[in-house]
């Protein structure tokens, strides 16, 4: 997703539960993850290279570390920047891997609102893929004056093809709104895993 999606998504998902502060930390925590030294090497970051289970074990430490920091009284902005680059890894599996296309094959009819996040057939296909970073040329198609005359150099399965990173891209909307349902998801299993307590302390609201 583009820096401006995550941030639309993560404040949709979580405005009505988090204090303006610690939304803010969430959200600085998420689009860093795109900092240009996490676009190399970091497949894991954001479900590329059909990098699942790297992703999923990544979604799993941030989340563990979310509910021990709080557990433990530590630091809300370090269990913050935790949850931060949870969602942004979650909102990315939905970008970047073909899970909309698979569920819309299941459900032709349905609208963006209506898409489920988590549909375990589709999260254990082997049908689940992800787009494949080219280098040097998926690089260069990340210039948006260049997309037009490299994509048709750069294979189906490529991340150029396969992403749903901005409007532009077939599919965005159906994206965008999983993105949201599974960042909120993701939300509600961490506050249930703590007391009300110590809810209130990530929410910035204690
Ligand atoms: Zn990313």
């Amino acid at each position: 997703m583009k820096e401006k999606y995550h941030r639309a998504i993560t404040r949709e998902a979580l405005h009505l539960h988090f204090g303006p502060v610690a939304l803010a930390e969430v959200v600085h925590a998420n689009v860093g993850q795109d900092a240009i030294r996490y676009q190399f090497g970091h497949d894991h970051f954001h479900y590329d290279n059909n990098a699942f289970r790297a992703g999923d074990a990544y979604v799993a430490e941030q989340r563990r570390l979310v509910i021990e920091t709080l557990k433990m009284n530590g630091l809300p902005s370090v269990a913050r920047a935790a949850f931060g680059r949870l969602t942004h890894t979650v909102q990315d599996f939905y970008a970047h891997s073909n899970y909309v296309t698979l569920w819309r094959e299941q459900y032709p009819a349905a609208t963006p609102q209506e898409i489920e996040p988590s549909v375990p057939e589709i999260l254990t296909s082997p049908r689940l893929s992800s787009g494949r970073i080219y280098a040097p040329l998926e690089y260069l198609s990340f210039f948006p004056f260049l997309a037009p005359a490299l994509l048709p150099l750069l294979p189906r399965d490529s991340h150029a093809w396969m992403n749903k990173d901005d409007p532009l891209r077939p599919d965005f909307e159906y994206a965008y709104s999983a993105a949201v349902k599974r960042t909120q998801h993701e939300f509600e299993q961490i506050c249930l895993a703590l007391s009300a307590a110590q809810c209130a302390v990530f929410l910035g609201k204690a």
